[in-house]
């Protein structure tokens, strides 16, 4: 990297928007789990939207790449440099406006995700989407990436939360989309073509993002299931005689087992349960949601789709159930070699997901340990098959179940990223799962607002 895009950069950007330094760059070059870490020499902190089209018009003129981070919680490496400048949007982490009138407001882009939750609630409001690393993730970062997390089933991914947005193009110019309209028939939808883009045809640098009323009723309920397919059926049991299902998450057996077995003071509330199905509800009516909750788990007892249910008395049982789930991801870490997936199949075909993954990975590699939970209302599981218990991690053919359970999504019509993106992770397994004229077609967009290939050059495209 040239010296002078260095001192170029601090004239435009101040002593505040230039890092050098190895110890406050470190925590931006290594992801939070430890699987990607990088290197560059400079990270460019911009604070405004001019600063940030200042940054990349001078990249482009050095032909320098960009890697544009957020709160660095990715899960797939795109947010790690390997030599191209470090684009921070930190920040630029400003809440522009409120318009509680027209249920929106514009944050920008290094907001942290709470923030903007607070900022909502504080106009009587609701943003609704709502995922584990909701401290730290940016509203620049859950865009690129299209987050998904909890409340998918009620209110959609981020996409669908998304009016307006405002990004800095690769060569610099800006694209001012920040209107908070519901409907504009007026030609291309353009802001979606930053929306899951990974940041590789441009910066998101703000957005106006969808407001909703605050659910005035809530329940949170946490029921057994005896298989998948109970599972799928107590699903739309409750979705029919409640209208008002906002989250279905389940954990299979072994995965609320390592709950406990590695997280001090968790504790099993349904012990030997097959499967662990947690529920959430909104609604207006508070008295009516909580009979309706009732005799929908009554009947669904009834019928043994259900084997054991509670629903929380109260904010801090309600709390207790949620804990249980949060925990998941946290607690095979130290389970030895594993390897994770994030796939989707269409919601009716997530009992023959689960049942040919499992079966499929036994065959591979007798004794695996799979670890199978996630958000299944929106048919999408987070799958990680582990070394058997005391095996040598050695000889954990990793590749190859990962391959077969790639294999069995996409047989299901499903996907191999529900939610995390492709990053560096999944762009080998992109190139192959992924259909030849929409990898065509994403190449041409490419081509077209990034003809040098500076924006996340290795993300998600591979040239
Ligand atoms: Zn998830």
């Amino acid at each position: 990297m040239h010296a002078d895009l260095i001192a170029a950069l601090r004239s435009h950007l101040g002593p505040k928007g230039v890092v050098t330094d190895h110890e406050t760059l470190a925590p931006h070059l290594t992801e939070w789990r430890g699987r990607y870490s990088g290197q560059t020499p400079v990270m460019a902190l911009p604070a405004t939207t001019e600063e940030v089209a200042a940054v990349v018009r001078l990249c482009a003129a050095h032909r320098q790449p960009i890697t544009t981070q957020g709160g660095n919680t990715g899960l797939v490496g795109g947010q790690i440099p390997q030599g191209e400048v470090l684009l921070s949007l930190k920040r630029m982490n400003r809440i522009r406006s409120v318009d509680a009138d027209n249920d929106s407001l514009v944050a920008e882009a290094g907001a942290v995700l709470s923030a903007v939750q607070q900022a909502a609630a504080e106009s009587n409001r609701l943003f609704p989407l709502s995922l584990a690393s909701e401290g730290s993730a940016t509203i620049g970062g859950l865009i690129s990436t299209n987050a998904g997390g909890v409340h998918v089933l009620r209110y959609g991914m981020m996409r669908d939360l998304v009016l307006g947005v405002e990004a800095v193009l690769p060569d610099g110019r800006v694209f001012r989309g920040l209107k908070a309209l519901r409907k504009d028939n007026t030609g291309y939808d353009l802001k979606q073509l930053f929306i899951g883009a990974e940041g590789t045809l441009g910066v998101v640098t703000a957005a106006s993002l969808k407001l909703f009323p605050r659910p005035r009723a809530h329940e949170v309920a946490l029921a057994a299931a005896p298989d998948a397919t109970r599972a799928l059926a107590l699903l739309h049991r409750m979705k029919e005689a409640t209208g008002a299902v906002a989250a279905f998450e389940v954990m299979n057996r072994l995965s609320v087992d390592l709950v406990v077995k590695n997280i001090p003071n968790a504790r099993d509330p349904m012990p030997g349960a097959p499967m662990l199905v947690l529920i959430e509800f909104e609604g207006a009516d508070p008295k009516g949601l909580r009979q309706a909750v009732e005799s929908a788990l009554e009947d669904a007892l009834g019928v043994g789709d259900a084997l054991n249910a509670l629903i929380a008395e109260n904010a801090g049982q309600a709390k207790d159930f949620w804990a249980l789930r949060e925990r998941v991801p946290g607690a095979h870490k130290t389970e030895g070699a594993q390897v994770n997936h994030d796939i989707s199949v269409p919601v009716s075909r997530t009992p023959a997901f689960l049942e040919g993954a499992n079966a499929a990975m036994e065959t591979l590699c007798p004794g695996v340990r799979i670890v199978a939970f996630g958000h299944m209302g929106d048919g999408n599981f987070h799958y990680t098959a582990m070394q058997p218990a005391g095996s040598d991690p050695a000889v954990f053919p990793a590749a190859a179940l990962s391959a077969k359970v790639h294999e069995i999504a996409v047989a299901l019509e499903g996907s191999i990223s529900a939610e995390h993106g492709i990053g560096v992770a999944r762009r080998e397994e992109l190139g192959r799962f992924k259909d030849a004229e929409s990898l065509a077609l994403m190449a041409t967009l490419k081509r077209a607002l990034d003809p040098e290939r500076i924006m996340n050059p290795r993300a998600l495209i591979t040239p």
